[in-house]
């Protein structure tokens, strides 16, 4: 019902010397105070997606650090993954409500990793839920004293499906913390859990974001179909409908009239166990490219020459512009990678999206697939916007977006809940990232020391 997936300490000295100094020193002291505990994140795939993008570099970052820390991948069987999946779309806005039956399939699936945790003696004094796959296990655990459950819930709550998140509530009574990624997500009617922000990162030590020459991006999507002398944009997202794959098509339509010999790259390799439906999705966009030619759409992942990882990167860097079309976007890690690399990015005016992109100054924000196009064609036009919007970029992820960062907002979670209310002089239910008015496109993250952008 579960895996152990192996992740062995790493070199840390690079990314401490990415991260402000005093919040460095605040991150190793306060991973020396919290040596003597246990921690597992569970999340329910292994790889694909943005949450098993983070855990796969913030546990082995955590045991460098000195935290023996653990993370367990939850397996279900497809109707369990097609019930999530209908819950992930439901939290996003989706019509409908969920049946009887498929409740129950939701909840055997949790009871049933419940019940192999016990068998397995597994424990832990600091979990980490991540998302509403696994939700209901903390109910489920038999209780333990001086043990913190904190669930982490990753999803775009913007206008959630009201039916649906009034049955999934509840359930987060039984946590010691909750963490969202944005404070306009929080939703109404929550208990008196301690509520945190704190919006995800990427790992810029890893092979999909280290610098990557434009020479051999080239070569790399050259050996992906991709004509090298003729320019290129990108979105790389799962085959999801909130991605908006159609509409992205639709503007680099628009686009191509303008740029000739415009080429479009979708990159979806597919590789997340809980999303049933890529490769539905994938055949609705088929449909859409009608065959032409230079809208090069990446679905299948077996036998490719690269790892996924360097085609991530080559794909980003080769790129004239980096699209994030979505219509929900709860973060956007993709968006964070592109503006890593010094892309201008396009993203879809929703979410998480918006506190990373600041129209205008970092990237651009659009709300149609005509505006999206007109910016494509005025990016490829206008160098000098495209190299200031760059810089801003990389400038605002290197503050705010860095791996580092979010495990120091995890593990001052970890710490609030151990001080208590009032211990140590911190508040209860103090958001992390001192974001208390609305989110603002670029948040107040100051009280973690990474400079707000004025
Ligand atoms: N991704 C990937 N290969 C692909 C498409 C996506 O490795 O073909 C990665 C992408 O680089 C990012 C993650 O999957 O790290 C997606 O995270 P994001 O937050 O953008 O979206 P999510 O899939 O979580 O909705």
């Amino acid at each position: 019902m579960y895996l152990k997936l192996e992740h062995p300490p790493v070199p840390i000295d690079g990314h401490l010397s990415l991260l402000d100094p005093k919040l460095a020193d605040e991150l190793t002291s306060l991973a020396a105070d919290l040596r003597h505990l246990r921690f597992i994140h569970v999340n329910s795939t292994a790889v694909g997606g943005g949450v098993a993008e983070i855990l796969q570099s913030m546990v082995p970052l955590m045991n460098s650090l000195g935290l023996t820390t653990e993370r367990i991948v939850i397996e279900g069987n497809p109707e369990f993954f097609q019930v999530t999946k209908r819950i992930h779309n439901l939290l996003q806005g989706a019509e409908g409500s969920l049946s009887a039956q498929e409740f129950e399939s939701y909840f055997q699936t949790n009871r049933g990793v419940a019940d192999e945790f016990a068998r397995m003696g597994l424990t832990a004094d600091v979990w980490f839920f991540h998302d509403p796959q696994v939700l209901p296990l903390a109910s489920m655990l038999p209780a333990r004293n001086g043990e913190i459950r904190n669930w982490i819930c990753h999803i775009d709550l913007t206008s959630p499906n009201q039916s649906t998140i009034n049955s999934l509530l509840p359930m987060t009574e039984d946590y010691d913390s909750l963490i969202f990624s944005l404070q306009t997500y929080v939703p109404q009617g929550l208990g008196e859990i301690p509520v945190y922000i704190a919006p995800p990162a990427i790992d810029p030590l890893t092979e999909k974001n280290t610098p990557l020459g434009e020479a051999e991006a080239l070569k790399t999507v050259a050996a992906m179909g991709i004509d090298p002398d003729r320019p290129m944009i990108t979105q790389v997202s799962r085959f999801d409908l909130w991605k908006d794959p159609c509409g992205v098509i639709d503007a680099y339509r628009m686009a191509r009239q303008h740029i000739p010999g415009l080429q479009l790259a979708l990159l979806g390799l597919s590789q997340a166990t809980d999303d049933p439906e890529s490769l539905d999705v994938f055949h609705q966009v088929e449909d859409h490219a009608a065959g032409d030619p230079d809208i090069h759409l990446y679905f299948y992942a077996d036998g490719l020459p690269y790892s996924i990882d360097h085609l991530v990167n080559a794909f980003q860097v080769a790129s004239k512009v980096v699209m994030q079309k979505s219509t929900r976007e709860g973060f956007g890690l993709t968006v964070t990678e592109a503006m890593w690399k010094g892309k201008p990015v396009i993203g879809g005016n929703v979410g998480g999206i918006r506190i990373q992109i600041e129209n205008g100054v970092n990237g651009f924000l659009v709300d149609s697939p005509q505006e999206c196009a007109d910016r494509i064609v005025q990016l490829m036009r206008d160098p000098a916007l495209c190299a200031r919007l760059s810089e801003a970029a990389r400038d605002s992820v290197r503050e705010r977006f860095l791996l580092p960062r979010l495990t120091l907002d995890y593990l001052r979670v970890v710490k609030q809940r151990l001080d208590g209310p009032g211990g140590n002089g911190v508040a209860h239910g103090v958001f992390v990232n001192g974001a208390d008015g609305a989110d603002s496109p670029i948040p107040d993250v100051s009280s973690n020391g990474v400079k707000a952008k004025p």
